[in-house]
């Protein structure tokens, strides 16, 4: 069983091909394009260089294409495409704007040229279905809820395959299992005490933090949009909602310049002056960029709050968990964020940290660690794949 993930961004997709046969997943190939203009161009040249690349005949012979997005009204887990799913991303438009809307074009054009295959999504929000109300519900009223303004938490493929890997890593196949089945059978698989707690800390262009319980979410550092949390590369993260209304009539700001600005001009890009990728924003805090020390200080601020408070819900943790482009690849920011945690249990391993060869995991705890700190690379699509591959199996669809 072939399944395409393809991954839409506003001028670019990213694919990857994956094969299920005989019981094994194989990566088959990887590709994309970067500044793309015409989205039905791009769909044409993907298929046209796994047809000339011999990964498939033609294109009836993918058992389904899988996408990662991001928010739907009322919608959430693994679903096939239609109208309805399509319609459910338009109205919430508003919260995803630099998503929702290239997915809901991008989905639509693969419709039209592969009006057969099975067009399936995994939501991002889906791995957070389980969490208790209380985590999830904003001091709103009512009327604002039902209009779906609550938390959901986003990055839920990358969260969902920290909280496998790191099952499996830690000795717990039990948990591992649960998660694995976890849009299956709602988290209901049985798993042995005591319970796994893991912080998965997913720090890239845009950042997460989530809490974890034997492989199920409980909560995210995201909340309604995928503009909370953490300050993200050129979006705000966190802010009092009435800084909003303060700005618009102190400054003169129209609601388009002032969404306009905490969704293009700020996080890292807004903090440091200008940087919005944190190589840039480091190497111009070495330099003595008071303003890019700052941006960086900001950022481990908020991931050490997000921690902390999953580290309380959880009463404890077995593993703080670093992935994504920062959280795989930024020793100094692994570093920052765990620094001076000893009096709970968690003892960084400098020279491991230090050490961690792109692409591959590690333990970077120190021996007397309680809680193991774990990097491990992140796999979005290869879960996408599998929810598909499940999807499939489920409805008979394949
Ligand atoms: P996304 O998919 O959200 O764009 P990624 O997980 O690919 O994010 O992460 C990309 C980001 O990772 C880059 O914008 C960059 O800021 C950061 N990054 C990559 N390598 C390093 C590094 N060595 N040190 C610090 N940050 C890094």
């Amino acid at each position: 069983m072939k399944i395409l993930v393809a991954n839409l961004g506003s001028t670019s997709l990213k694919y990857r091909l994956f094969d299920f046969s005989n019981d094994q997943e194989r990566l088959l190939t990887r590709g994309g394009f970067e500044r793309v203009k015409d989205y039905a161009v791009a769909i044409e040249s993907c298929l046209g260089e796994l047809k000339q690349g011999g990964w498939i005949r033609d294109e009836g012979e993918l058992a389904a294409v899988g996408f990662k997005p991001i928010i739907a009204r009322g919608i959430s887990g693994c679903v096939k495409f239609d109208d309805q799913v399509l319609a459910a991303m338009e109205a919430l438009n508003g919260v995803a704007p630099a998503h929702n809307p290239p997915y809901v074009n991008g989905v639509r054009l693969f419709a039209r040229r592969m009006p057969n295959t099975p067009l399936l999504g995994l939501f991002e929000t889906a791995f957070y279905q389980w969490a208790p109300e209380a985590a999830t519900r904003y001091a709103v009223p009512a009327g604002w809820h039902e209009k779906g303004v609550r938390r959901y938490g986003f990055h839920g493929a990358s969260h969902k395959f920290i909280a496998e890997r790191s099952a499996e890593l830690l000795g717990r196949q039990d948990v591992a299992e649960r998660a694995r089945q976890l849009y299956v059978n709602g988290g209901q698989s049985p798993v042995s005490e005591p319970a796994l707690r893991v912080i998965s800390c997913h720090l890239g262009g845009s950042s997460s933090v989530a809490g974890i319980r034997n492989g199920v979410g409980i909560g995210a550092s995201m909340g309604l949009s995928p503009q909370s949390g953490l300050p993200q590369n050129n979006r705000v993260g966190d802010l009092d909602s009435f800084a909003l209304p303060f700005m618009m009539r102190a400054a003169g700001l129209t609601l388009d310049e002032a969404e306009r600005q905490l969704c293009q001009e700020s996080g890292l890009k807004g903090l440091s002056g200008g940087y919005n990728d944190m190589r840039d924003v480091l190497a111009q805090a070495a330099q003595g960029n008071a303003q890019a020390k700052l941006a960086v200080e900001v950022y481990v601020h908020q991931a050490r709050h997000w921690v902390g408070a999953f580290f309380l819900e959880l009463n404890g943790a077995d593993a703080l968990v670093f992935t994504a482009g920062i959280g795989e690849n930024s020793a100094e920011l692994r570093e920052l964020i765990c620094r001076n945690l000893d009096q709970l249990g968690l003892a960084l391993n400098s020279a491991a940290n230090a050490q961690v060869v792109h692409g591959q995991e590690a333990v970077i705890s120190a021996p007397n660690s309680r809680v193991k700190i774990l990097v491990i690379p992140t796999n979005e699509e290869l879960v996408i794949a599998r929810e598909a591959r499940r999807f499939l199996l489920k409805t008979n669809l394949n």
